[in-house]
């Protein structure tokens, strides 16, 4: 459920109450997007119809995020960084209500190759906040942050010239496979809320690297082991997602790089590590999508399932992404997905095992050196990193 930000109070309010209590609600702000990118609420741009389904990737989580609520002394100002000019934009006592995050999004000339950047928000604190309010502002109350990661939200920014200063060829259509000269907006906003789902860029997220691999149970559960990292920030370039039979497994949403032409869903190992990091990801998007009858097999069977459940609500079948809707976002998963064959969870084990990489003590050694730079940067700058999907770099803010 989205809203867009010129009404966002009102709207927000009815929508909590239309909505089941389990979902997240992406509320994005569109006030900074100064070259209407976007579009109007009235008049949205597919641009703006992209991003907002691709932001249904991640409102089935069903984590209960306090609300941030500022009057008296409890006074803070939510600061988000505008990546074309390294500045801050600041919003004092900004209201976020609960199991929200709002998201301000705008459209840049961004620096290099970037296609995308996105971050969590940072926060500065007046007055004298009680420990509740600060815990929703930091944390919307998850508890230990190297835990579980929960912001109020934060920044995307896409990018509107490549690097020759000519407009960039984006991709909007979610229903065709993007043409060889366009790049698949759907592919890098999807991958860029997922960094500011945490993804790469949190205390939570650090806390499961080890020897420059993700050590987070549910991804390793799935993955039959460590799964290698680029960087820190994303999985390595080899990195394909079970549960899908071997040799035919996609390549996740967190890779290091997009070509043009290529679409990347949302895979079962993008979903796992967002688990690890704290967010209760319902286990429909764990498993091998859309497979409703369990069989191991995305086929016909599946797709007349979600045919005669469209409409339902509740535990009907054929709700692909959990959220206890029947509805279009699951005849689209199951549309991308026809054909795919799953592995059982024990073969999976089996079969990572089996070619399990061990990284060569050199390379483990130099990317132990960048881990290290990372957190220390991180303590000092709470979590503020611009990451860009095609050059796998990151750049700190001033
Ligand atoms: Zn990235």
């Amino acid at each position: 459920m989205l809203q867009r930000c010129a009404v966002a109070w009102a709207v927000a309010v009815v929508a909590l109450v239309a909505v089941p209590a389990s979902a997240l609600t992406v509320q994005f702000d569109y006030s900074y997007d100064t070259l209407g990118f976007f579009g109007t609420a009235e008049n949205p741009t597919p641009a703006r119809s992209t991003l907002e389904f691709a932001a249904r990737s991640f409102t089935p989580f069903t984590d209960t995020l306090s609300a941030i609520q500022p009057g008296g002394g409890n006074s803070w100002t939510a600061r988000f960084i505008d990546p074309s000019t390294n500045t801050f934009n600041n919003v004092p006592n900004l209201a976020v209500p609960q199991d929200t995050l709002i998201v301000y999004a705008i459209a840049r000339d961004l620096a290099g190759a970037a296609l995308g950047q996105a971050s969590p928000g940072n926060y500065v604190f007046s007055g004298s906040p009680t420990a509740n309010f600060s815990n929703a502002v930091t944390n919307r109350g998850q508890g230990d942050q190297s835990l579980d990661f929960a912001p109020w939200g934060g920044v995307i920014a896409v990018d509107v010239r490549n690097s020759a200063g000519i407009a960039r060829n984006w991709n909007f259509d979610l229903g065709v496979e993007p043409p060889l000269n366009d790049y698949d907006f759907y592919t890098v906003v999807t991958h860029e809320l997922a960094h500011l789902f945490g993804f790469g860029v949190s205390n939570a997220f650090s806390t499961d690297i080890a020897d420059n691999a993700f050590v987070g149970t549910n991804a390793v559960a799935l993955y039959g082991g460590a799964v290698p990292l680029a960087g820190g920030q994303h999985w390595a370039s080899g990195v394909t997602s079970p549960p899908f039979l071997p040799g035919t497994q996609p390549k996740p949403s967190l890779g290091p790089s997009l070509t043009l032409g290529e679409r990347k869903l949302f895979t079962p190992l993008d979903y796992a590590a967002l688990a690890d990091i704290g967010w209760q990801v319902p286990p429909e998007l764990l498993g091998l999508p859309a497979d409703f009858n369990g069989d191991s097999t995305v086929d016909g069977a599946d797709f007349l399932i979600w045919q005669r459940g469209y409409g339902g609500f509740g535990v009907t079948p054929g709700d692909a992404n959990g959220d206890l809707f029947v509805d279009d976002i699951d005849g689209w998963i199951i549309s991308n997905y026809l054909g795919s064959q799953g592995m059982l969870p024990e073969a999976i084990v089996t079969a990572r095992a089996a070619s399990a990489a061990v990284p060569e003590p050199a390379a483990a050694a130099l990317a132990l050196v960048g881990l290290l730079v990372f957190a220390a940067q991180h303590r000092r700058q709470s979590i503020m990193n611009d990451v860009t999907i095609n050059s796998c770099s990151h750049a700190n803010p001033k």
